[in-house]
């Protein structure tokens, strides 16, 4: 028993070493990504699902690299999360989004950017100051930008978001609550947070026609949404027949691979600025 306790022991160190040695080398790999402006913004446009027009954006970060091309968010997020990271890439991505939309703005009135925030940055005490920084240098209007809080991150810590909130919503800010239906929110919470927007998880959009059950909450997060009178949007959105079956509903907006997926900004350009002429 002793000699596999023992064992047990010794494997368990060793994991921790990799593990240790996997972080160092892929918080030095990302901390260089930041240093030599590797860092990348995709736009995915977010539509009005009835007139089809463009309203505004969601900024989703990648990160440029000789090797491998493009890589993803789900691949260094978590990483930057646990490093600490993800406070200096997120205060760029609040910069750089803002700086773009105010450019957009000059093809569309009233382009809206959407930004992710990671829980991390939540606890953050700069956060407002980064914001309010990011829209100073930029001179975009406090409207037009907004903040997306996963439903996971706002229940795990309810009245420190709630006060987040408030801040936000006082400097004029739009606020969505992004992945919704995923997080367990409960419903006598919700109406008393300041938010504008709820985005329908896009697990539920993908599974809507395939069964009653994820039908049946996305007409449920609907109608909560008129209810609190709160924006809905769709995610994930990929064929037809969803759209129609979300227009259908009284769902205000899309976001989804059948109107786009995420843009370089030079490719956003052109989208905006032929969708404009018509
Ligand atoms: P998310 O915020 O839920 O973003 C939506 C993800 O769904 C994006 O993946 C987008 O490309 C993808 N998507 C959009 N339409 C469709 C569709 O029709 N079908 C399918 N299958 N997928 C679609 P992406 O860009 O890989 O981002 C993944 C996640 O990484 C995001 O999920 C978000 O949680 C995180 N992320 C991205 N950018 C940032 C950022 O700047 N800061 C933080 N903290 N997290 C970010
Ligand atoms: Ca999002
Ligand atoms: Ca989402
Ligand atoms: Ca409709």
């Amino acid at each position: 028993k002793k000699a596999l306790e023992t064992n047990c022991y010794r494997f368990y160190r060793s994991e921790m070493n990799m593990h240790a040695r996997a972080m160092v080398k892929m918080s030095a790999a990302l901390r260089n990504a930041i240093d030599e402006n590797r860092l990348v913004l995709h736009y995915q446009p977010q539509v009005n699902i009835d007139s089809g027009q463009i309203i505004g954006a969601e900024a989703l970060i990648r990160i440029k690299d000789s090797k491998q091309g493009l890589i993803s968010p789900a691949d260094f997020i978590p990483i930057a999360e646990e490093t600490g990271l993800i406070i200096p890439m997120g205060e760029w991505v609040l910069k750089e989004a803002c700086r773009q939309a105010k450019q957009w703005q000059t093809i569309q009135n009233g382009f809206v950017v959407a930004v992710n925030l990671s829980p991390v940055q939540l606890h953050q005490p700069d956060l407002p100051h980064a914001v309010t920084r990011a829209l100073q240098q930029s001179q975009l209007a406090p409207e037009c930008l907004e903040l997306e809080f996963t439903e996971s991150a706002i229940m795990n810590n309810v009245e420190d978001i709630l006060r987040i909130m408030r801040g936000f919503k006082a400097t004029g800010l739009q606020l969505s609550i992004d992945d919704f239906g995923t997080g367990y929110s409960s419903l006598s919470y919700l109406k008393h947070f300041p938010v504008d927007k709820l985005k329908i998880d896009q697990s539920f959009v993908q599974n809507m026609l395939e069964g009653d059950n994820d039908a049946a909450i996305v007409r449920a997060i609907v109608s909560l949404g008129q209810a609190l009178s709160m924006t809905t949007i769709a995610e994930g959105v990929e064929t037809e027949e969803q759209l129609i079956y979300l227009r259908g509903l009284a769902c205000t907006e899309m976001q989804g691979y059948l109107f786009s997926r995420p843009l370089p900004a030079d490719e956003f350009t052109k989208l905006l600025s032929k969708t404009q002429s018509v």
